[in-house]
């Protein structure tokens, strides 16, 4: 049975495994990045996973020489975003406000993924193990022991857990999770529009959901409409002219008609709290960690920033070869908790007060939008929570 040692071992290579392993390149530590399936191919076709990438998590995919590495005809800066409520409301936020070039650039998840693979594979302190699944993990004195269902095993002083929501490593570490189901699915699809965006991102607070049209390059739109399970089941099994005309008239025909792009796909909502993000030798990083509504568009923001922080504290030790020390491990736990419950915070309360039914809620919501275009300080508050 072949073993091999490793001074750290990440389980999921997805943007935020991949992220931490490329941000500790260049350090003595040896990584192993285990993945069970490599990144989609490039095509042509616009992804229907796209994220709004926060100007702080731009620094970070710089900071590993990842975003230079970005066709930048795929990228799309967002200049304004334009934000209704139920009741005819309105607030926008313009870059041009915030002092910045761009609120958040809209960019696949797929390119991000490739370019960080490229990153990764180019590495000479990393090994992607890949196609790999994970099938034993064992405390070993000090270290951990990681068994593969093919026999391999990994030893290392610190295990990263990125394998997502479901997360086999968090489970495997006995730290518990409450995972919180709203009840509603993200609706996601790309649309071609009548009419040019001029880099706004657009989102209707409604009564059946939350509709967003992120802008892509040229007269192109993503959509996520996070609604209850059984009008997503529904918008669903539309035909896709007819889903797209029933976006349109959602989104007030505000870019005029919809021309489908790609078929709707929907995913369960839910938050989710960790019981640790660290314990022995093992830290929780992006979706393994938390989940929030896709609201306020910060999933893969958080994570970037659980990335940023872990290598940063390992990297203070490198010269320690102990990257799973409990010193690291608290400070890891201590410096995300409160970014990470400030976002479940602000997501969650929007949410809740946007999926209240009855008149006094939709009054109260659309006031507070009114107000909060009035009063620029707290605009700006809100601006500055979104840009990371
Ligand atoms: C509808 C919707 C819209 C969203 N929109 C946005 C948005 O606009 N902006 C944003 O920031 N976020 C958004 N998100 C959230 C975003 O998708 C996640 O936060 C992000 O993908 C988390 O990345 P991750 O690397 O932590 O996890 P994942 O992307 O889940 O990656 C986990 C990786 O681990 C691998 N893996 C899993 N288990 C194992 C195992 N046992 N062994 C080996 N490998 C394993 C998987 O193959 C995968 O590659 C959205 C989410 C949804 C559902």
């Amino acid at each position: 049975m072949e073993h091999s040692d490793y001074d750290v071992v990440v389980v999921g290579a997805g943007l935020v495994g991949a992220g931490v392993a490329a941000a500790l390149a260049g350090t003595a530590l040896s990584i192993a990045i285990v993945e069970r399936a490599p990144p989609p191919p490039e095509s042509p076709a616009w992804d229907t996973r796209i994220y709004a990438i926060s100007p702080a998590s731009v620094r970070f995919l710089e900071s590993v020489g990842v975003w230079q590495a970005l066709d930048p005809a795929r990228i799309q800066p967002v200049r304004r975003m334009d934000v209704s409520g139920d009741a005819g409301s309105r607030v926008v936020f313009s870059a041009y406000d915030a002092g910045v070039a761009a609120l958040a650039h809209i960019v696949e998840s797929g390119a991000i993924q490739r370019a960080l693979w490229r990153r990764v594979g180019a590495q000479e302190n990393a090994v992607l193990v890949c196609p790999a699944r994970c099938a034993s993990l064992e405390r070993d004195g000090k270290r951990w022991r990681l068994g593969l269902e093919d026999g391999r095993s990994l030893s290392a002083g610190l295990v990263v857990g990125a394998d997502g929501r479901d997360s086999w490593v968090r489970g495997h570490a006995g730290i518990g999770a409450t995972l919180e189901p709203y009840g509603d699915s993200g609706v996601v699809a790309n649309f071609a529009t009548e009419r040019g965006h001029d880099g706004t991102a657009f989102q209707w607070f409604r009564a059946d959901g939350i509709l967003a049209y992120l802008p892509l390059p040229g007269n192109n739109v993503s959509v996520v409409w996070s609604t209850p399970e059984a009008h997503a089941r529904e918008l669903t099994a539309l035909d896709p002219d007819a889903f797209a005309a029933r976006v349109a008239a959602a989104g007030n025909e505000r870019l005029g008609r919809l021309t489908p792009l790609t078929p709707a796909a929907a995913f369960p909502l839910a938050v989710m709290e960790v019981e640790h993000l660290a314990v022995n030798g093992l830290a929780l990083v992006g979706d393994a960690a938390h989940a929030v509504h896709p609201l306020a568009g910060q999933g893969v923001n958080l994570g970037f920033g659980d990335a940023r922080v872990l290598a940063a504290l390992v990297r203070e030790r490198e010269i320690f070869r102990a990257p799973g020390d409990p010193a690291v491990m608290r400070r890891y736990e201590r410096a995300r908790r409160e970014d990470i419950l400030a976002m479940r915070l602000v997501t969650h309360g929007l949410q809740r007060l946007f999926s209240l039914p009855g008149r006094l809620p939709a009054a109260v919501r659309n006031l507070g939008l009114n107000f909060t275009d009035e009063v620029g300080v707290l605009k700006n508050l809100l601006i500055r929570q979104a840009l990371g």
